[in-house]
């Protein structure tokens, strides 16, 4: 009955495996592109039931899923085809995508598969999986490598201190009369110095887990101005240092011990790159000041070292980018991650002359 119109013309013609399938699930017409797929002359393939392309093991499972397709006419009309597994003549499985059509043809019932065969997708897709895994696998070590790196950073000038400590109190203790009261005061510093490590992971702990480092209105100008202090007080350097803090400046909403830290880091870095470049009058200004387009407070920290050549402006933010022989190269990338997690941004003014210059925002408590 195919043969009428010129149907078994165009059957053939087209690109696509085409299976006609009557009610029995018997293939009633295979197309030239059916044949060559499946390996089955004509002969052989038109009139064998369509369990025969489908691995033994699968029959079963395979009736539902064409079952559950045909009675979902959305999928159909969505264009979704079905994956399964087909069989060839050779007994060679191979992934296909089928999609069925209902058809009438002289008052019987046909489905139109439609047939294509997807293992170079499906190698495609096997392939981008291993490569994610991979990809993912790598991403663990860096995301390892970088903790470790930040929890080394954490602990490295604590335990420099603590290494001197000890050491002049072990050699004070070598004297005829150690004296008593240096001994002492190394000690304490060995005690002050190991309580900052703790303190240091516990933060590093916090900033991991945000919610543990909530927050809090206050106002910048006196944190500014003690961590100027602190920093100047641990370098030998004799340092010029000017605050120029506007006057009235709203507080900010932010984590305290975050900022503290991140002025710490960019107020050191200053001072010890003075010292390295034995720079003349080391001069450290502080400027701090309301943004007028936004609701920041934006904080500029100058120095009149030896600045970045091209070169480094463009690592400076990036881990372990560092030019010490005793530096890991992680405080500018945690501040600035710092900086963002409570709003702000930190940048280099890459036209700062002479010396280095950072900006700094944070946010004006609403
Ligand atoms: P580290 O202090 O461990 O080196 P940082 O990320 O804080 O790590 O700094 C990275 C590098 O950026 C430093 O090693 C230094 O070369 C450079 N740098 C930072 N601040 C300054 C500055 N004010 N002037 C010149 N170089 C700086």
């Amino acid at each position: 009955m195919f043969d009428r119109l010129g149907f078994r013309w165009l059957f053939d013609a087209a690109a696509d495996a085409l299976l006609l399938v009557d009610a029995e699930g018997r293939i009633a017409l295979s197309n030239t592109a059916a044949q060559e797929l499946f390996g089955w002359p004509q002969r052989q393939l038109d009139g064998q039931s369509v369990e025969a392309l489908i691995p033994q093991r699968l029959r079963l499972h395979h009736r539902n899923l064409r079952q559950a397709y045909g009675r979902d006419p959305h999928r159909r009309a969505a264009g979704q085809g079905l994956e399964l597994v087909a069989l060839n003549s050779e007994g060679k499985e191979f992934p296909a995508e089928i999609s069925l059509t209902p058809l009438q043809a002289d008052g019987q019932a046909f489905t139109l598969a439609t047939v294509h065969n997807i293992s170079a997708r499906k190698q495609l897709e096997r392939d981008l999986l291993e490569k994610r895994r991979e990809m993912d696998a790598l991403q663990k070590v860096h995301v390892a490598a970088q903790t470790a790196a930040v929890i080394a950073h954490e602990l490295n000038q604590p335990l420099l201190a603590i290494s001197s400590y000890s050491k002049s109190a072990l050699l004070m203790l070598e004297a005829a009369r150690p004296n008593i009261e240096r001994l002492k005061q190394a000690i304490t510093g060995c005690e002050v110095q190991t309580r900052r490590a703790g303190e240091s992971i516990r933060e590093l702990l916090g900033f991991l887990n945000m919610s543990e480092c909530p927050a809090e209105v206050f106002d910048i100008s006196p944190e500014i101005l003690e961590m100027l202090d602190t920093a100047c007080a641990e370098h030998h350097l004799q340092v010029d240092s000017r605050p120029q803090l506007e006057q009235g400046l709203p507080p900010v909403k932010a984590n305290r011990t975050q900022v503290q830290k991140i002025l710490l880091n960019l107020f050191h870095n200053s001072i010890e790159a003075m010292e390295a470049g034995q720079t003349l009058n080391p001069t450290l200004t502080v400027h701090a000041r309301v943004l007028q387009d936004e609701p920041l407070v934006q904080v500029s920290v100058a120095d009149n070292g030896p600045g970045f050549g091209p070169d480094q402006i463009k690592r400076v933010f990036d881990p372990f980018f560092t030019t010490k022989s005793a530096g890991i190269g992680m405080g500018l990338a945690i501040s600035r991650s710092l900086v963002e997690a409570n709003g702000g941004h930190l940048w280099l003014d890459s036209g700062a002359r002479p010396g280095a210059q950072f900006h700094l925002t944070l946010p004006i408590s609403p």
